[in-house]
C-alpha cells in the first residue's frame, strides 16, 4: 500500500484526496503556492511544502518543485487531482522515472488520449462509436478542407487536438467561413495548448452530454459505473451534473458501458477514467476521454456507493479491482451543482474574503468544499469554490433536496452562482429532464433579452 502521498493540487479536490488517503491510513503531503497557505487541506495534511508563488505556472504546474517536494518528504505516490498536471503525460513520466507512483494511468495512455485526433483513432479501432469527422488533423489546403466539410455535412465544428476546458472550438455553418475559422482556431490552439493541430467534426445540433465512468486495474480487469448527464453547460463548461441520465435505459447503459470496458482493456487503461459522449437521437458519439478523476465524480459515488478516489489509491497500490461488474448497482438519483465565486448575471469571477458561511446539510446532502468563514479566495485560480451534491430515492426528490440545500447554503462577502443554480432547479425544462447542451445558454439569453438578471 502507498504510505505517503503528495497531493499535487489545491482547493476542494485536494481536500477530497486527503480524506480518501487518511481513510486508508495513507499519510499526506500538501504542496501549495504562497497564497494558498490557508487552504483547509494544508492545515490537515501530515506535512506541507510551499512550492512557489501564486501563478500556477510557477507552483501547481512546476514539475521539478513538485517532484522535489516528494523527495524531501519521502513520499511514495503523487495524486494529480484534476486540471493542472493531471493529464500531462510528461509529468506522469517524470514522476515514475523519479521513483514515485503516479496515481493515474501510464504516461503512454495519457499521451494517447491527450491528443484528441489520436484518441478518436484509437477509440474507433476499439469499436467505440465516434462523431463523423475528418479522422485526422486538417491541412492547409482550402479545397481539401472544403471537401472534408462537405462530406461530413455542414454545420461542422473545428476543434483543437490538444484542447481542453471547453476552449479551442469553433462552429462553422457556411463554407465561406471555413478557412478563416480553421486559421483562428489554429492560432488559438497554438497560444493555449502549444499545439496548432485542429480537426473537424460534425456539429451535432441538439445533443446531450453523457459520459461513462470506468475503473481499471491495469491487470486485466475493468468495470463501468454507469453514466453522468452533464448537459447543463455554459460556454462548453459543466454547471450541473447528474446520475443516472434521465431516460437512459438499462440496456443502453449496459451496451455503451461494455464498449468502454472493452476499450479500456484494449488500450491497457489503469485507474479511474471517463469516456465522454454526445448523445443524440438515441445514439452515442465519443468525443474524448478524461484520464483522471473528474469534478463531477461524486454523483457516481452517491448512486453506486463506490468511493472512486479510494479505488484510485488501491489501484495505484497495485491491488486488483475487487468490484465486479455485477456488484455495481445504481440506487436513486444524484445531482451536483458547481458553486462558483462569480457574478450570477455577468459570470465575472468574484474573489475575496468570505464573511459569513453556513454549509448545507441534512439527509442525502454532501458538500465538497475547502471554504470556511474568513477564508480569502485568491484571484489566481479557477472560480469553483465547492460542489453541492444531493442524493435522493428518485430524481424529483433529489431536486427537492437540492432546492432546500441551495436555500440553506450561506456564502457572504463574495458573489456566487447560487442564484443561477436555484433558477436551474426551479426550471420546468430541467425538472422534466433530458435537455440538451444548448438549453442553459438559451434560457440565460432569453432572460437577458427580457432584461431580467438571474439573481
Ligand atoms: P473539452 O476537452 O474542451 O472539454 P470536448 O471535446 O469534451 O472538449 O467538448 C466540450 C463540449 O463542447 C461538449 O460537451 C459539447 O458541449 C461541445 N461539443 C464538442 N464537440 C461537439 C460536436 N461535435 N457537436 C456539438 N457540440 C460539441
Amino acid at each position: 500500500m502507498l504510505d505517503k502521498v503528495v497531493i499535487a493540487n489545491r482547493g476542494e479536490i485536494a481536500l477530497r484526496v486527503l480524506r480518501a488517503c487518511h481513510a486508508l491510513g495513507i499519510r499526506t503531503v500538501a504542496v501549495h503556492s504562497t497564497v494558498d497557505r490557508n487552504l483547509k487541506h494544508v492545515g490537515m495534511a501530515d506535512e506541507s511544502v510551499c512550492i512557489g508563488p501564486a501563478p500556477a505556472a510557477e507552483s501547481y504546474l512546476n514539475i521539478p518543485a513538485i517532484i522535489a517536494a516528494a523527495e524531501v518528504t519521502d513520499a511514495t505516490g503523487i495524486h494529480p487531482g484534476y486540471g493542472f498536471l493531471s493529464e500531462n503525460a510528461d509529468f506522469a513520466e517524470r514522476v515514475e522515472k523519479s521513483g514515485f507512483v503516479f496515481i493515474g494511468p501510464t504516461a503512454d495512455v495519457i499521451r494517447l488520449m491527450g491528443d484528441k485526433v489520436e484518441a478518436i483513432r484509437a477509440m474507433k479501432a476499439a469499436g467505440v462509436p465516434c462523431v463523423p469527422g475528418s479522422g485526422g488533423p486538417l491541412g492547409d489546403d482550402p479545397d481539401e478542407n472544403a471537401r472534408i466539410a462537405t462530406d461530413i455535412g455542414l454545420p461542422v465544428i473545428i476543434k483543437a487536438a490538444g484542447g481542453g476546458g471547453g476552449r479551442g472550438m469553433r462552429v462553422v455553418r457556411e463554407l465561406a467561413q471555413l478557412q478563416s475559422s480553421i486559421g483562428t482556431t489554429k492560432a488559438e490552439a497554438k497560444a493555449a495548448f502549444s499545439n496548432d493541430q485542429v480537426y473537424m467534426e460534425k456539429f451535432l445540433e441538439n445533443p446531450r452530454h453523457i459520459e461513462i465512468q470506468v475503473l481499471a486495474d491495469g491487470q486485466g480487469n475493468a468495470i463501468h459505473l454507469g453514466e453522468r448527464d452533464c448537459s447543463m453547460q455554459r460556454r462548453h463548461q459543466k454547471v450541473v451534473e447528474e446520475a443516472p441520465a434521465p431516460g437512459l435505459t438499462d440496456e443502453q447503459r449496459a451496451q455503451i458501458g461494455a464498449v468502454c470496458v472493452e476499450a479500456c482493456l484494449r488500450i491497457g487503461y489503469r485507474g479511474a477514467g471517463t469516456f465522454e459522449f454526445l448523445y443524440q437521437d438515441g445514439r452515442f458519439y465519443f468525443i474524448e476521454m478524461n484520464t483522471r478523476i473528474q469534478v463531477e465524480h461524486p454523483v457516481t459515488e452517491l448512486v453506486t456507493g463506490i468511493d472512486l478516489v479510494r479505488q484510485q489509491l488501491l489501484i495505484a497500490s497495485g491491488e486488483k479491482l475487487s468490484i465486479r461488474q455485477e456488484d455495481v448497482v445504481l440506487r436513486g438519483h444524484a445531482i451536483e451543482c458547481r458553486i462558483n465565486a462569480e457574478d450570477p448575471d455577468t459570470f465575472m469571477p468574484s474573489p475575496g474574503q468570505i464573511k459569513r458561511f453556513h454549509p448545507a446539510g441534512g439527509p442525502g446532502v454532501r458538500w465538497d468544499s475547502h471554504i470556511y468563514e474568513g477564508y480569502r479566495i485568491p484571484p489566481n485560480y479557477d472560480s469553483m469554490i465547492g460542489k453541492l451534491i444531493v442524493h435522493g430515492p428518485d430524481r424529483a426528490q433529489a431536486i427537492a433536496r437540492m432546492r432546500i440545500a441551495l436555500a440553506e447554503l450561506v456564502i457572504e462577502g463574495i458573489k456566487t452562482n447560487v442564484p443561477l443554480q436555484q433558477r436551474i432547479m426551479a426550471d420546468p425544462g430541467f425538472q422534466e429532464g433530458g435537455r440538451n447542451i444548448h438549453y442553459l445558454e438559451k434560457r440565460i439569453a432569453e432572460r437577458k433579452d427580457k432584461g431580467i438578471g438571474l439573481g
